[in-house]
């Protein structure tokens, strides 16, 4: 399909206090560069270990975060630069879908008044809102009279079902999703997965999927982005990814991925080291400090993504 989403070049630095560290990385650089973009009806996935910067990513394509440079483009326009009121048309057509719907839910509102929330906001009329608030309840595969009661009142899968019933009430193209499954136990991952599949066939719906757990990945993208410290270092078709992957951070992640048949073997590979601070990030390869083949040049020489095999791109210099 043609790209709903365009993000070229995307940095978000947080500032730090001066004083703290040298003065030209004075700077959380939580996503330093990061390019790619969605399909109409694919899920692209961002995977890595929690503080990579996919979240920060997630949030400001979401718009929720001005980005520090880069540009993002929604259905040929860009949004980076619009303001408020711009915003607010194109805003209806992306939706967040949380990791935690116990946080994320107002425990005082109804089911009816979460879900009917951003109608309101669009000024719906009464009618409308009651029949949209029943169709949204339906599609989730939830009753619809469970409408008048509290949050409180539901399990966590459920309740994730109402989180997406309100993502979905604009009627949205795109759902940026950050770990909406990794609050919930194992056995009830699978149904919201599914349902978010489902939704996604049915509404035409496109997902750009947020998680550190290379199961739930396997399971839902169509493409992966990986991070490392606020970069990505290989992007490809999910299957070539896990079947072939190139970047040794990938097939350190990878290896630790339990293997169902037992006459499978396959080593783990133990990364030495923490992951640097992305206010200190190494110089040359963000990971040659970690990296078990790390040659001289890696020390200083930035690796580029680059495409090294069809439709696979890796940063790293083993490949060049
Ligand atoms: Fe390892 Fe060097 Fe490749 Fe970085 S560029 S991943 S340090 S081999
Ligand atoms: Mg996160």
């Amino acid at each position: 399909g043609k790209p709903l989403v365009e993000v070229r070049n995307l940095k978000k630095h947080f500032p730090v206090k001066k004083g703290l560290l040298d003065k030209d990385k004075a700077a959380i650089q939580a996503v330093n560069g990061v390019s790619f973009t969605i399909a109409e009806g694919e899920t692209f996935g961002l995977v890595g270990e929690s503080g990579c910067g996919k979240s920060t990513t997630g949030r400001v394509v979401m718009n929720l975060l001005p980005p520090s440079s880069g540009s993002i483009y929604f259905d040929g326009q860009e949004i980076s630069g619009l303001n408020d009121t711009q915003l607010r048309s194109v805003r209806k057509n992306f939706q967040m879908v949380f990791q935690d719907p116990y946080a994320s839910l107002n425990p005082r509102m109804k089911v009816k008044e979460l879900i009917s929330e951003p109608l309101i906001i669009h000024k719906y009329d009464k009618v409308s809102i009651e029949k949209r608030v029943n169709e949204l309840l339906d599609i989730v595969g939830l009753n619809t009279s469970y409408a008048d009661r509290y949050p409180h009142e539901f399990s966590g899968g459920q309740r994730q079902r109402i989180g997406v019933a309100r993502a979905l009430a604009l009627n949205p193209k795109l759902i940026i999703a950050d770990e909406p499954v990794s609050a919930l136990d194992v056995s009830i991952q699978s149904q919201i997965l599914n349902l978010l599949q489902d939704l996604q066939e049915d509404l035409g719906l496109t997902y750009l999927f947020i998680s550190h757990d290379l199961s739930v990945m396997e399971h839902i993208s169509d493409r992966l982005g990986v991070m490392y410290l606020g970069e990505i270092v290989e992007l490809a078709d999910k299957d070539i990814i896990y079947d072939h992957p190139k970047h040794p951070y990938t097939q350190a992640l990878l290896s630790s991925i339990p293997i169902p048949d037992p006459t499978v073997k396959r080593d783990r590979i133990i990364l030495k080291g923490d992951i640097p601070s992305p206010a200190n990030p190494p110089n040359g390869c963000r990971f040659h400090t970690r990296c078990p083949y790390a040659m001289e040049k890696c020390k200083t020489e930035k690796p580029e993504l680059r495409e090294v095999a069809d439709g696979q791109l890796v940063a790293c210099h083993l490949y060049e």
